[in-house]
């Protein structure tokens, strides 16, 4: 199993970390590969977009071409796991701060967002939420997050805050969480993305 995670921006250690410690967990073999150019993309089962700044993320993938890779992977129902600015890089739509800054991003799922929607006060937080498929509640930690406001009618939503707030989704194989799960120990939801990529034909 290769693992691409974009190593453009953001936290790309930290993705590949839980990363390598899901994998074990799950007895899988596999390599983990940072992606800072085109060409790669297409080698992997499974892509990772971390979070970070989202401006330059969507600067930089097209600038190296692989924002069209990515596009062709999520064509091909390969696993994408995307996080905070990742979640941004690939919806369809952005809010105000997305066009005021021009930002292209990839559309590969349903869904509408607002950069750094959480305002000052609530810039960084974390809460236990509950994720459809994990039993026990999650400690998400979330950072200038975006907010999702409008899903799409194929697109599953897999988490909410406080019963309102869309925070997790997923589309096909894709996931997009406005949440961090790199930035904890609990590894459990790497782990799902991994058993997901296993599942494929
Ligand atoms: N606020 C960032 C952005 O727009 C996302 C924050 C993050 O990834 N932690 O792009």
């Amino acid at each position: 199993m290769n693992i691409g995670v974009i190593a453009i921006q953001g936290n790309i250690e930290e993705h590949i970390h839980a990363l390598s410690h899901a994998m074990k967990k799950e007895g899988i073999n596999g390599r983990i590969i940072p992606i800072k150019h085109r060409g790669i993309v297409p080698r992997c089962d499974g892509i990772v977009i971390p979070g970070g700044e989202s401006t330059t993320l969507c600067r930089l993938m097209k600038r190296e071409g692989i924002d069209i890779e990515i596009k062709d992977a999520a064509q091909k129902k390969k696993p994408i796991l995307a996080t905070c600015a990742g979640l941004i890089a690939i919806a369809k739509k952005g809010g105000r701060e997305a066009e005021e800054t021009n930002q292209e991003l990839l559309g590969i799922i349903d869904l509408e967002v607002e950069r750094n929607a959480f305002g000052r006060q609530r810039e960084s937080f974390e809460t236990e939420v509950a994720i459809s498929f994990l039993e026990e509640p999650y400690n998400a930690v979330f950072i200038r997050a975006p907010r999702i406001t409008r899903v799409g009618k194929d697109v599953e939503i897999i988490a909410t805050l406080n019963n309102s707030e869309v925070i997790a989704v997923k589309e096909k194989n894709i996931i997009a969480l406005s949440f961090h799960p790199e930035l904890t120990d609990d590894t459990r939801i790497h782990q799902y993305y991994i058993k997901l990529i296993n599942q494929q034909p």
